[in-house]
């Protein structure tokens, strides 16, 4: 009796109760407490699963009871260190996806159905906004970012498109709007001028055609430059009447006759008129004298053929 107690003394100096674990075959020491380990698992586990989608703790430890020598330590950090290291957790998200492209990806669907509608409401009726939510599950750590941050990248996105949409809108408004001004009011098409038949007002060297450019000048050139020397006669290109014989800012000294049907001819830069509105003049009539008033840098005639409006290219018509 004393000898089995003694020997109790002195196991329990030397040894101590504890749980030798494995998992799944692998051995991993021991522990002191079994039920203490089981209820780190369970509340790491449920501490876990409010996080993120779904956590698998594949293998539990299994413990076998033992005495073991007073000196080995026990490891319970190490074994909980393990159960965390071999569980597999799946992370659910939210991919907001902006023309099918991935923007960011959020943790929260209410928010992301928030920013997607407002983005939708801000911009779709200037652009197309082609805003989706994908749930999506996976194990790999993806970069999710606060909805401030999703908000912000893709109003960028679609504040960039905006202005690029309305820049070319602008381009496309202006282009259209020169080439208009230009079509109605300028013409190389050669139209009938009915029954009108144009003759040469002056002979000399064709310095500027229709429809050209030049620095002196913002825009195409309406007529026909014919130089002549100072003076020289201006004779009527038809019959027709005076319409305007006096000075008209950039034309200088102009005439204009007008034929009928619609037809006119313009006489620009003149130094003198020799007609006056009203006056009925005959095809070939002197009608004004060349010179360089108004916008000209020397003496020339500028021509223009006009019919309902529309300035024509003169050189369909004469010369
Ligand atoms: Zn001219």
């Amino acid at each position: 009796m004393f000898s089995i107690a003694l020997i109790s003394i002195v196991l329990l100096i030397r040894y101590k109760p504890a749980y030798k674990v494995n998992i799944a075959g692998e051995d991993l020491g021991y522990v002191n407490n079994k039920e203490e380990i089981e209820s780190a698992i369970d509340t790491y586990i449920n501490d876990t699963q409010g996080c993120v989608a779904y956590i698998n703790v594949p293998e539990r430890p299994e413990y076998e009871f033992k005495f073991i020598n007073n000196t080995i330590e026990t490891s319970e950090e190490q074994l909980l260190l393990k159960v965390k290291d071999d569980s597999i957790i799946t992370y659910r998200m939210y991919a907001i996806k902006l023309n099918g492209e991935t923007k960011d990806y959020v943790e929260n669907f209410e928010e992301a159905e928030n920013i997607v509608a407002s983005l939708k409401d801000q911009y779709s009726k200037d652009i197309e906004v082609d805003l989706t939510i994908e749930e999506l599950y996976t194990e790999e750590a993806l970069e999710v970012v606060s909805i401030e941050t999703a908000k912000t990248d893709i109003d960028g996105v679609l504040a960039t498109k905006l202005q690029e949409k309305k820049a070319a809108e602008a381009k496309a408004k202006a282009a259209k709007a020169v080439s208009r001004s230009y079509s109605s009011r300028m013409s190389g098409e050669k139209v009938s001028l009915g029954s009108v038949t144009l003759i040469k007002p002056v002979n000399g060297q064709i310095t500027s055609r229709f429809g050209e450019r030049s620095s002196i000048r913002s825009s195409a050139h309406t007529g026909l430059d014919i130089y002549v020397p100072y003076g020289t006669s201006i004779k009527a290109a038809a019959a027709g009447t005076v319409t305007c014989a006096g000075y008209s800012g950039s034309y200088g000294n102009l005439v204009i006759i007008s034929h009928g049907e619609g037809v006119e001819t313009w006489y620009a830069h003149c130094s003198s008129i020799n007609v006056s509105v009203g006056n009925t003049v005959s095809q070939g009539q002197g009608i004004a004298a060349v010179g360089s008033s108004g916008n000209a840098t020397g003496p020339h005639l500028h021509l223009e053929v006009r019919k309902d409006g529309t300035i024509l290219n003169p050189q369909n018509y004469v010369y």
